[in-house]
């Protein structure tokens, strides 16, 4: 059994879904994936996604899961799969008039700043509720909110990295309980190559990997 296998057979037992992260990784190595039966594909760059997209099969499911600008949106619009990354009204208004100019309903999750680390990355505790509930209004016709997504900090203390995904289990379950309390707000997209396993225990339904599939990133 490879490490694809560990990680689908893991994924089983928790009834979660794989997005294989090919970002910086050629073609040729997610058409291997893809041939294993691989068809969610998480890249975080919109320009990445429109190079590859073309040269892959087309019934992958790109979805985008970086930091999204919105003069960007227009480009994967057409198509995308899912859009993780949604960290503000603004560009979620930008989602919703690109999804309507392409008779398209796009599936998002709303980010959430969890990590200790300064990062930029992710929405706070108050404006990711606000924008919840907006959504709820119905003030976005071509959205649908999938859930939430966060990334812990990148560290090697367990407890922290455990208790930041507790804190976006704790919203994902509120949201659900008080908010957007439809079926279809189902996903809790935490877990990545080193810390997957913690987030399914945690109550991960999502899990975005990239390293221990395809191997280490080499950035030029
Ligand atoms: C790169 C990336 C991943 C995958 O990271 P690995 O550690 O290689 O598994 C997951 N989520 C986001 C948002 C990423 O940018």
């Amino acid at each position: 059994m490879d490490t694809l296998d560990k990680i689908n057979k893991k994924l089983k037992e928790y009834n979660a879904k794989l997005v294989a992260v090919g970002k910086t990784h050629p073609v040729e190595a997610i058409q291997k994936i893809y041939d294993r039966g691989q068809r969610v594909f998480g890249e975080n760059r919109v320009q990445e996604i429109l190079e590859k997209k073309d040269l892959l099969p087309a019934d992958i499911q790109w979805q985008m899961i970086g930091n999204l600008q919105r003069n960007k949106v227009k480009y994967i619009a057409p198509f995308i799969a899912m859009i993780h990354s949604v960290d503000s009204e603004k560009l979620l208004s930008e989602i919703q008039r690109q999804a309507e100019k392409n008779h398209r309903v796009i599936d998002i999750l709303l980010e959430v700043h969890i990590a200790k680390e300064n990062t930029k990355e992710g929405m706070s505790r108050d404006t990711l509720f606000d924008l919840a509930e907006k959504i709820a209004q119905n003030t976005f016709p071509n959205i649908q909110c999938r859930g939430v997504m966060g990334m812990a900090t990148f560290t090697d203390k367990q407890e922290q990295v455990k208790s930041e995904f507790r804190i976006l289990k704790t919203y994902f379950d509120k949201i659900k309980g008080d908010i957007l309390t439809k079926n279809s707000f189902d996903t809790i997209s935490m877990g990545m190559s080193g810390d997957y396993e913690m987030a399914l225990e945690e109550g991960s339904n999502m899990v975005r990997i990239g390293s221990l599939i395809f191997g280490q990133r080499e950035y030029k």
